[in-house]
C-alpha cells in the first residue's frame, strides 16, 4: 500500500502524485532567495520551471578558465559517448549543438578516427533542462543504472585533479592540430590518471 502522507510521492508545487522511483519522481530542490533557503519536493516538470527562474551556477571545472600553469584558455570538452553516458542524453539532444571535429590515428591499423567534442558547459545546460537540474541528472544516472540491473552504466564525470589533467591534455591536443587526446593512448591515460609525463613532450611526440 502506498503511504499517502509520504511527501516524496507528491510534488509540492503542482500537487500531483508520482512513483517514488524513476525519472518522474519528485526530488528535493533547495532554492535560496534573498538569503532564505527553501526546500521542496518537486516533480520533473516543476523542477524545470523552478530552475528556469533560479539558474544553478555551473559546477566547478565545467566552464572555460585560464590554466594557471600554462596560461592557456581551457574549455572543458567531452565526446558524444561521454555526453550520453555521463549526462544521460541521447543523440537528439546534441545533434545541433556546436562542436569541434578532432581526429586520432591508430598507426598500427592505419586508421584515422574522427571524434566530435562538445563543450561540457553546453552539455550540462541541456542535461539540466532535460532532467530538471543537477538533482535530476543525478537521479537519471541512478535510474539508468537501476534499469541495467544495478550496474553502474552511467559513470559520473571526473572531478579534481584528474578532471584538470584531462581538460589540459585535451585542450593541448586540440590546439596542436585538432587532435583528440584519446584515453586509449597510454601516454594520455598515464598523464590523466597518474600525472606521468610532461604535457609539451607528449603533445610533440604525438604530433610528429
Ligand atoms: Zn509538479
Amino acid at each position: 500500500m502506498p503511504n499517502r502522507s509520504n511527501p516524496r510521492l507528491t510534488c509540492q508545487s503542482c500537487g500531483e502524485r508520482f512513483p517514488n522511483r524513476g525519472f518522474e519522481q519528485p526530488l528535493l530542490v533547495n532554492i535560496g532567495w534573498r538569503g532564505v533557503l527553501q526546500s521542496h519536493f518537486l516533480c520533473l516538470q516543476c523542477r524545470r520551471k523552478a530552475y528556469n527562474t533560479f539558474q544553478e551556477p555551473l559546477p566547478p571545472g565545467i566552464d572555460a578558465y585560464t590554466d594557471h600553469i600554462h596560461g592557456h584558455t581551457i574549455v572543458p570538452r567531452i565526446t558524444e559517448t561521454e555526453a550520453r553516458r555521463q549526462y544521460c542524453l541521447t543523440d537528439c539532444h546534441f545533434r545541433d549543438m556546436p562542436h569541434v571535429i578532432t581526429a586520432y590515428s591508430v598507426r598500427s591499423a592505419g586508421h584515422v578516427y574522427k571524434v566530435k567534442l562538445y563543450e561540457e558547459r553546453d552539455i550540462v545546460r541541456v542535461a539540466r533542462r532535460v532532467w530538471g537540474g543537477d538533482v535530476g541528472i543525478a537521479n537519471a544516472r541512478e535510474c539508468y543504472s537501476w534499469q541495467n540491473g544495478g550496474v553502474t552504466y552511467t559513470p559520473t564525470p571526473p572531478v579534481g585533479i584528474e578532471r584538470v589533467r584531462r581538460d589540459r591534455i585535451r585542450q593541448a591536443f586540440l590546439d596542436w592540430g585538432f587532435y583528440f587526446a584519446t584515453p586509449t593512448l597510454p601516454c594520455v591515460s598515464n598523464y590523466v590518471n597518474y600525472g606521468q609525463g610532461q604535457l609539451s613532450r607528449i603533445v610533440a611526440i604525438y604530433g610528429n
